[in-house]
């Protein structure tokens, strides 16, 4: 017999994670299908990691005050304005667990981020998801005119993932401007460190000149944490002490905090290796394009082959190199920016797509 669960909780796919790559005979496999850095970790956060070692039979510091203050100096807020998780996905729950009740709306765009819908089917609302237009990108205007009085919280993925597209700030700032003052706007940026794009919106200035302006950050993505867990909100002071009510008790671990003070220290690096990857955007991009591949323009560490009806069977080609990416079924494929090697692997497969497209 099946024990009961929640009515409503039939409807929710669990998250899915990217998936290793398959091994080939006589070929370097590489995992490109969780947007991962590909770079291995800084021997300085290692070391860092390592030193903390020794406290972990001990819970760690709840409010992560060093890397609270860090991060407050830096973007020069109030401490209490951040709130920590286990991964920003996590906060992005928190959030939606904070505001939201059963018949409340969460708006957001199609295709966005996984976790969205399942986070808010999860706390008893309902996901209101509104297309991407035809080049992969939010379409704001259409977004302004979904919100309704059940609206409670809008994320705007930007850059978005899966497609790589970004709002320019005008956008943004008309969007914002037609969003009533109640209605929380989550920004989240998980790779803005990998944006270049001139006309980019700035979440901190959005989060300084709006009271419902919350920003999402990751160490995951360009500070290469994704095995730690650590991302936070700026939030504006009376949510955010909402957020730490629901916050789960001590997600984030001492060797988190750790980490992710030692990356802050070790930004010049981390930098260096943010530039190659957007140098190596370019590279995968043109080489794409070249091919004659669906390929969209991209402001984060992955790129957007919109293949629509052969997604399934392209995708199959780029597994069989060893290659593991996102395929979604009907729509396109996600590629994540692995290191040169991994790049070139991609484009010496991209070319077998697209002589099988002209066939
Ligand atoms: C990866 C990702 C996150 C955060 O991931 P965490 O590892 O939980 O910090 C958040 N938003 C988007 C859009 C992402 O792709």
């Amino acid at each position: 017999m099946a024990l009961p669960a929640r009515p409503g909780l039939e409807h929710v796919a669990a998250y899915r994670p990217g998936r290793p790559p398959r091994p080939v005979v006589g070929q370097a496999s590489h995992k490109l299908s969780s947007n991962e850095n590909p770079y291995d970790p800084l021997p300085s956060v290692k070391a860092a990691v390592a030193a903390q070692l020794d406290t972990i039979n001990r819970y760690p510091e709840m409010a992560a005050m060093e890397l609270r203050e860090r991060l407050a100096r830096r973007f020069d807020v109030d401490p209490n304005c951040l709130v920590f998780g286990a991964g920003s996905v996590e906060v992005a729950g928190q959030i939606i667990h904070a505001v939201t009740g059963p018949g409340d709306e969460v708006l957001f765009a199609w295709r966005s981020f996984e976790a969205y819908p399942i986070l808010t089917r999860v706390a008893g609302a309902t996901p209101v998801m509104v297309p991407l237009d035809g080049d992969g990108r939010h379409d704001l205007d259409a977004m302004a005119d979904a919100i309704t009085d059940r609206t409670r919280v809008v994320f705007v993925c930007n850059p978005n993932n899966p497609t790589g597209t970004v709002v320019t700030k005008d956008e943004l700032d008309r969007f914002l401007a037609r969003v009533p003052d109640d209605v929380v706007v989550v920004v989240d940026e998980a790779y803005v460190h990998f944006d270049v794009a001139p006309d980019s919106p700035d979440g901190l200035t959005l989060f300084r000149s709006h009271d419902n302006v919350v920003v999402l950050h990751t160490f995951s993505k360009a500070y290469g944490l994704a095995g730690l867990r650590l991302g936070y909100a700026l939030a504006p002071l009376s949510l955010a002490e909402t957020l730490r009510k629901v916050a789960v008790p001590f997600a984030v671990t001492s060797l988190a905090q750790r980490a992710a003070i030692a990356s802050l220290d070790a930004e010049e690096e981390l930098q260096q290796r943010i530039d190659e990857l957007v140098a190596e955007r370019s590279r995968v991009y043109s080489g794409l394009r070249r091919l004659g591949l669906p390929v969209l323009a991209s402001q984060a560490n992955f790129v957007w082959l919109a293949t629509g009806e052969r997604t399934e069977q392209l995708a199959a080609i780029l597994e069989a190199h060893g290659l593991s990416v996102r395929a979604f079924p009907g729509e396109g494929i996600r590629i994540s920016l692995g290191d040169p090697r991994a790049n070139d692997a991609l484009l010496a497969a991209a070319a077998e797509l697209s002589v099988r497209q002209e066939a």
